[in-house]
């Protein structure tokens, strides 16, 4: 039987994991890069908005010309055009009489006006005059090109991780290509023979479960590919790494231990260099972590816990920094009473599922998940979320306060 070659702790293996996430910058659609990060610093070249326009329903007017109106003493307007939202207005209102034209919110404000009197306030006695019942100050009611943004303004600096709005003011800017760090293209492998797709499984075979969570824990941060499912043939793994080396990062689930048909290893220490094989953490002990000419493959337990949590672990950080996000774990935390002892052992780190319970004095309680093994994939779906147990410790005590990551 193989032995692992070497375990490492948690913290050296994310350090030689960390050290191969490279960023590439590429230039992508707009509307492509919400939750990416920026490459480049986007200036605005035009005005927004790009003309003075009403922010009212009513008339545009000269403001001075309203001053001392009142409901008991009106002046009277004569209405000389109307701007529609879309066009560009033809009136042109001078100085000396009072002249109004009838405007929508939102339309360009004719030239020679600087207010506009909301509708609310006025009353056309017929379609040429119309009455207005109070005063404006010049600039009121009015939108000034240039009050949201002006050419030459820093709109989004580099390093800036996209949110719905910066992709809003985007298109508002008129910029439809942006430079951002790539989200790693991320091939994903099954590799087993009793493996099978899903559908109903024939006996002894077990349907794939790692390439889905696998996809879907990536799909935040990364592109997830799934590919066909490899059986348990060194050469058959080999051909199915070698079409995935123009992707960003393999991950192959499954032969990474220490039995007779666990090829995994022993394949990728052929085609490149193994840097690392065996974690000190459970489950995930038998991850690795190799690189084939340039390209990362991560070498994760077959196991679905064990992979999930690996993948939490090793591999999300590594897809987080290629993708030039912080890397950091996306679980809300809290603290609260451990329930139950928790056993570990000095050097190794674990991963423990909990429950959380609410007792009638109102305290919340952690309960670890300690019975089942990292192949009961249900014991993940009935955790409210993880803590974690350090090297450090030999396990934690009954009543001890712990800190536990949450599932959102
Ligand atoms: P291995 O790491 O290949 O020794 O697999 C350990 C256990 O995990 C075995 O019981 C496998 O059947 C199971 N397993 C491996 N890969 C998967 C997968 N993709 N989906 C579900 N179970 C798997
Ligand atoms: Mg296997």
């Amino acid at each position: 039987m193989r032995e692992f070659y070497e375990r490492i702790s948690v913290d050296d293996a994310l350090t030689i994991i960390l050290k191969k996430a490279k960023s590439l910058e590429v230039e992508l659609p707009f509307d492509m890069c919400q939750g990416m990060v920026l490459s480049e610093d986007v200036i605005s070249s035009v005005y927004l908005p790009p003309f003075d326009r009403s922010a009212m329903d009513g008339y545009a007017i000269r403001g001075e010309k309203s001053f001392g109106a009142s409901q008991a003493n009106p002046v009277r307007f004569n209405i000389i055009g109307e701007s529609k939202i879309g066009e560009f207005p033809v009136a042109c209102v001078g100085d000396r009489d009072f002249e109004a034209v009838r405007i929508a919110t939102g339309a360009p404000l004719p030239e020679g006006c600087d207010a506009v009197m909301m509708v609310e306030y006025t009353k056309e006695t017929d379609h040429k005059t119309v009455e207005i019942f109070s005063s404006v100050t010049p600039g009121k009611n009015v939108s000034t090109a240039g009050e949201d943004v002006r050419t030459g303004d820093l709109i989004l600096k580099k390093g800036r991780v996209l949110k719905p709005h910066d992709i809003g003011i985007l298109a508002a800017i008129g910029i439809s290509q942006i430079k951002v760090l790539k989200r790693p293209d991320v091939a994903i492998i099954s590799t087993g023979d009793e493996l099978i797709e899903v559908g109903s499984a024939p006996p002894g075979k077990i349907i794939d479960v790692n390439s889905y969570t696998i996809s879907e824990m990536t799909g935040p941060v990364g592109t997830p590919h799934r590919k066909k499912i490899v059986k348990d043939d060194p050469d058959k793994l080999k051909g199915a790494i070698k079409e995935c080396l123009s992707y960003d990062l393999i991950i192959v689930s499954g032969g990474t231990s220490v039995g007779g048909k666990d090829y995994l290893p022993v394949v990728v220490d052929e085609m490149g260099d193994i840097l690392f094989h065996g974690v000190s953490m459970r489950p995930g002990q038998p991850s690795g972590f190799g690189v084939i000419e340039g390209t990362p493959v991560f070498m994760l337990p077959g196991f679905p816990v064990a992979t999930m949590v690996a993948f939490e672990i090793l591999v999300r950080p590594f897809i987080q920094k290629s993708a030039g996000l912080i890397v950091n774990s996306p679980y809300p935390r809290i603290c609260a009473t451990l329930k139950r002892k928790i056993a570990s052992e000095i050097g190794r780190r674990d991963f423990v599922r909990i429950k959380l319970e609410e007792e009638e004095d109102g305290t919340t309680y952690v309960d670890p998940i300690t019975s089942s093994g990292s192949g009961i994939i249900s014991s993940m779906v009935k955790s409210d979320g993880f803590l974690i147990v350090s090297e450090s410790m030999e396990g934690i005590e009954v009543g001890e306060m712990v800190e536990v990551n949450l599932y959102q």
